[in-house]
Parts: structure tokens; sequence; C-alpha cells
């Protein structure tokens, strides 16, 4: 049975998504090909990951067999608390529960009830950021946003603090979004100005120098470019975000899950420093945080030290 795509957007929501929209599966030739010039450039840094599944990644159907089309769904993860001054810095997308856990739940969720509305055998999967899916361009396609100069989905109402779910299914709709085919950046370029590293070019990253790779990704040294202007980020960086006029509205998110502990929000220099490995298991088992580790997290308090 053919879905209609009303139907879609009214369990999208019962679900607790803030924005949804669906394309037609297919290849998506420019984006590997860009991909390809991006990991030429070795501006992937050591995530050699990027380089596995090009073929899957530029085309659901082999991801998914038969694939029909892909959902898109969006959460804004804007928070409504801020962290006390001087603390050391994480990035938004860390203040609460991980959100691969969150997001994946709710988007079984929806994916039960379009099967059950579709009342027949379907074949698909979910996705949160951690398989071989241009995530960003099958929002484009779906309709929610642009990709702006700062690489980041941006949404007309809820900004780019967002993340994105995705399914991909033969699951067949009645009407498919219009892809958004603006790029509302006009003449700004904030975030390229902003990026204390240099690490961004209009609408290219160069993962090497960007801070948020480098204090959760990368395994060696964080260079001394990035060490030197990171300040006290220890985790992740949101700076090409903050200064995105898209994103002067925001709207807090609502998610319990993602309200933020007063670790994040008040914990000084010195108590994360005194952490424990067992404390910081029982405490961070659930948060973005475990994925980097203890250790990590360690080294890039210390080289916070530039700072002090
Ligand atoms: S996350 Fe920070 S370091 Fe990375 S590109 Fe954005 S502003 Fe630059
Ligand atoms: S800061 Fe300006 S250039 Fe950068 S993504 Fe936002 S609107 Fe686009």
């Amino acid at each position: 049975m053919v879905l209609s795509s009303s139907t879609l957007e009214k369990y999208a929501k019962e679900t607790g998504f803030d924005a949804c929209g669906v394309a037609l599966a297919g290849a998506l030739p420019r984006e590997k090909e860009r991909l390809l010039e991006w990991l030429g450039e070795g501006k992937h840094g050591g995530m050699s990951y990027m380089a596995n599944n090009i073929e899957k990644r530029g085309d659901p159907r082999l991801l998914v067999e038969g694939a029909r089309s892909v959902i898109v769904t969006l959460t804004n993860y804007y928070p409504c608390r801020r962290q006390a001054e001087g603390t050391p810095v994480f990035a938004r997308y860390a203040y609460g529960k991980d959100y691969h856990f969150v997001l994946k739940e709710r988007l079984h969720r929806l994916f039960a009830l379009l099967k059950e509305e579709a009342n027949r055998s379907v074949n698909g999967r979910v996705f949160v950021d951690s398989a071989p899916v241009f995530e960003h361009e099958w929002a484009r396609r779906a309709g929610l946003g642009w990709i702006g100069k700062n690489t980041l989905l941006i949404h007309r109402k809820w900004g780019s603090f967002c993340f994105i779910g995705v399914i991909i299914s033969n699951l067949e709709f009645d009407t498919y979004s219009s892809s958004f085919e603006s790029r509302f950046c006009g003449n700004c370029n904030r975030c390229v100005e902003a990026c204390p590293t240099g690490a961004l070019t209009a609408y290219s990253l160069d993962a090497r120098r960007c801070i948020s790779y480098n204090t959760i990704e990368n395994k060696g040294n964080i260079p001394d470019v990035v060490r030197q202007r990171m300040g006290m980020r220890v985790f992740g960086c949101d700076i090409c975000q903050e200064v995105c006029p898209w994103n002067r509205k925001g709207i807090f998110n609502e998610v319990s899950e993602f309200q933020p502990g007063k670790e994040i929000m008040e914990w000084t220099k010195e108590q994360w420093l005194q952490l424990d490995e067992k404390t910081f298991e029982t405490r961070f088992k659930d948060s973005p945080l475990a994925r980097a580790g203890l250790n990590k997290l360690r080294d890039n308090l210390v080289d916070t030290s530039f700072y002090d």
C-alpha cells in the first residue's frame, strides 16, 4: 500500500520529531564525487572509515535492498541552560543522553507505525549518524533545509542545532517532499570568519584543524594550531553554529533525555580532572562523552592549559 505523506507527517509529530520529510531513494553521484575529492585532500584526518562503503553511501538502494524512499527527521537539541562561566566547555549536543539511543528508539517507533499502516511486509533500516549515509543531502532532498557554509543542515525555523534521523525502506508515498534548492547563506560568511583554527572554507571542513574532530575523534596528539586556539573547549565546538544568524531564535528543546546534569553545567576543570574511571563510567555511560572516554577528556583538559 502506498502511504500518504500526511500520515507520515502526523506520525512523525506524534513520535516527537520537530520536522520530517521524505525523498525518493536514488543515487547521489555528485555527493560521491565531492566526498572522493575531500578524501583526496586528506581533510578527513584520521577518520579512515569515511573512505569505507563509498558505493553504499552514494546509493541507499545498495544499503537497503529494494529501497524506495528516504525519510528524514529533525530533532532540535538547543538547550535552555548555559554552562557556568569559566567551566570546561562542551558542545551542546553532549549535554544530555547520547542522541543515538534517543533517536533510534523514536525512529523505530515511527517505522513501526508506518509498517502497520502499510499493512504489508516492509524492508528497511533506521540510521543515526553511524552509517554510510549522506544525511545532510538527504535532509535537503526531503525539503528540510539547506547545507550552510558551516557544512551543516540549516532549517529555517530550527536552525542547525538539530539531530538528523533517517529511515531507508521500501515504503512508498503518494507525494514526496520538494528538495530545498535555495541556500540562505547569501553574503554571510560569519561561520568561516569565526572558526578559530581556520578549519572552514565555505561549504568545506578540514577535520584536521577542527576542534570538534580533535577533541572527540582524534586518537593522536592534538596539533599545536588547534591546542593554542581551543580555549576551554574539551569536547566538541559550537562556534560555527553560535555565530550563525539562523540560530538566533534558539528555541529550547523539551526532550527530557537531553536536559543537562550539574556535572556539565557546573563542574570546574579541577573537578573534571579528579574524576576516576569508575565514577566516569557510572555517571556518563549513556552520555556522548563515553565515546571519547575519560583518558581523552583528561588529555583535552590538560591541553586547555594553553588558555590558563
Ligand atoms: S566546529 Fe569549531 S573548529 Fe570546527 S569548523 Fe566549526 S568553528 Fe571551526
Ligand atoms: S553563519 Fe552565515 S554563512 Fe555560515 S552557515 Fe550561517 S548563514 Fe551560512
